[in-house]
């Protein structure tokens, strides 16, 4: 089976015979051809996807020497046209070929080997051997790389043999022992790798190192090539445009802006928490005029936190240490209780709380001076301040 990618990486369409069609263990249908220009997947590079005749290619694979294309329909005998699509194509031989020169600069100013490379739908990583990567070592990388694409020059490959392949400055051991592909860029790099690469390294266009961040022993640098670039700068420039007008900020101002915006916000929230608790004093106030003339507070209120009313309780018994608070929460479909005495008081509160939710079929708890607890509203609020009140009297 000749793998028509190797002969030629710009290879689109071609013809071939279909010499078999079966499924494999999952039930996929695939086709194996006498030849192909479908790179399958390997060495960090993902499949190739495109059509033979009019059936799509969803996925192809090397599986013992096989190159399986993976088909959605079965293809008629005789001879077939592929066609590779293209863009997908041209995107994986841009970052490839970025891959290898960005690995190569990196060795080549600091020592640092590439020991992994993932190829992403969205962007790349090259994990090098390293336990930390400064600001400008990311930059001076990336220059040595965008100048190497820039000064166009070629990308060959060549077959060789073990003995072969030692006479060349290879950056890694290759990981077969004879037929080694070598890819080299001239005065640069050295690779046994059997990927697909453009013909030049100016057709890699332009690469772009994004971000890096500690992976184990290693560093994980992250970068897009090529059309990558433009994708990547066209999203980040259209969120740019909305921060900018949001902020009413130009670009260099937006990070101060922002974070001005936050540390005014976490005042403000301060504030707004500090003014609450100042009403929630003058409510517990208010609650113990309006309730004088008997020992206990009671109160049913529409949508309140049971947080906030949990502080409304504890003020209460704080400015009458022989009250008995109790407050009830009606939500939309829930009730909620918050249940308290002062200092004075003899009440228990965990036993009131334990009786009402039994009423209720709640959840909750607490213990002798404070509880709580909440349950499908199964009766008013009115309705189980009676029953509050009930158990108070009878314990
Ligand atoms: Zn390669």
């Amino acid at each position: 089976m000749k793998k028509l990618y190797y002969q030629d990486s710009y290879k689109k369409k071609f013809t071939a015979n279909v010499l078999q069609q079966a499924k494999d263990e999952q039930g996929n249908l695939y086709a194996i051809l006498d030849q192909t220009a479908f790179y399958p997947t390997g060495g960090g590079q993902p499949h190739d996807i495109g059509r033979l005749n009019e059936v799509e290619v969803v996925a192809v694979e090397e599986i013992e020497g096989e190159i399986r294309h993976y088909i959605n329909a079965p293809l008629t005998q005789g001879e077939i046209t592929g066609e590779v699509d293209w863009s997908r194509r041209l995107d994986h031989m841009q970052q490839h070929a970025g891959q290898h020169i960005l690995s190569a600069a990196f060795a080549e100013l600091f020592e640092f080997q590439t020991v992994s490379f993932h190829l992403g739908k969205e962007t790349c990583t090259i994990d090098i051997h390293t336990n930390t990567l400064r600001e400008e070592e990311a930059l001076a990388a990336e220059t040595l790389a965008n100048e190497i694409i820039f000064e166009n020059r070629p990308i060959e490959t060549k077959w060789v043999s073990a003995a072969e392949a030692i006479q060349y400055p290879l950056r890694k051991q290759p990981s077969v022992s004879e037929n080694i592909r070598l890819v080299i860029i001239p005065d640069f790099d050295y690779n046994g790798c059997g990927g697909t690469h453009p013909s030049s390294t100016g057709q890699v266009s332009t690469i772009k190192i994004l971000d890096w961040e500690k992976q184990k022993q290693n560093i994980r640098v992250q970068f897009v090539c090529g059309n990558r670039v433009l994708k990547q700068l066209h999203e980040k420039h259209s969120v740019m445009k909305q921060l900018t007008a949001a902020l009413n900020a130009p670009q260099e101002d937006v990070a101060d802006a922002a974070m001005r915006l936050i540390k005014d916000s976490k005042t403000l929230e301060k504030d707004v928490e500090n003014k609450n608790e100042q009403l929630l004093s003058y409510e517990a106030k208010e609650l113990l005029i309006q309730h004088k003339t008997e020992d206990n507070v009671q109160a049913v209120f529409n949508g309140r936190s049971i947080k906030e009313l949990q502080t409304l309780a504890r003020k209460i018994t704080e400015l009458a240490e022989d009250s008995v608070v109790i407050l009830i929460n009606e939500l939309e479909d829930k009730l909620q209780f918050v249940c308290a005495c002062g200092n004075g008081s003899a009440a228990n509160m965990k036993q009131l709380a334990n009786e009402l939710l039994s009423r209720i079929n709640g959840k909750g708890g607490g213990n002798k001076s404070l509880a709580q607890g909440g349950g499908p509203k199964s009766m008013s609020g009115e309705d189980l301040l009676r029953a509050a009140k009930e158990i108070l009297m009878v314990n």
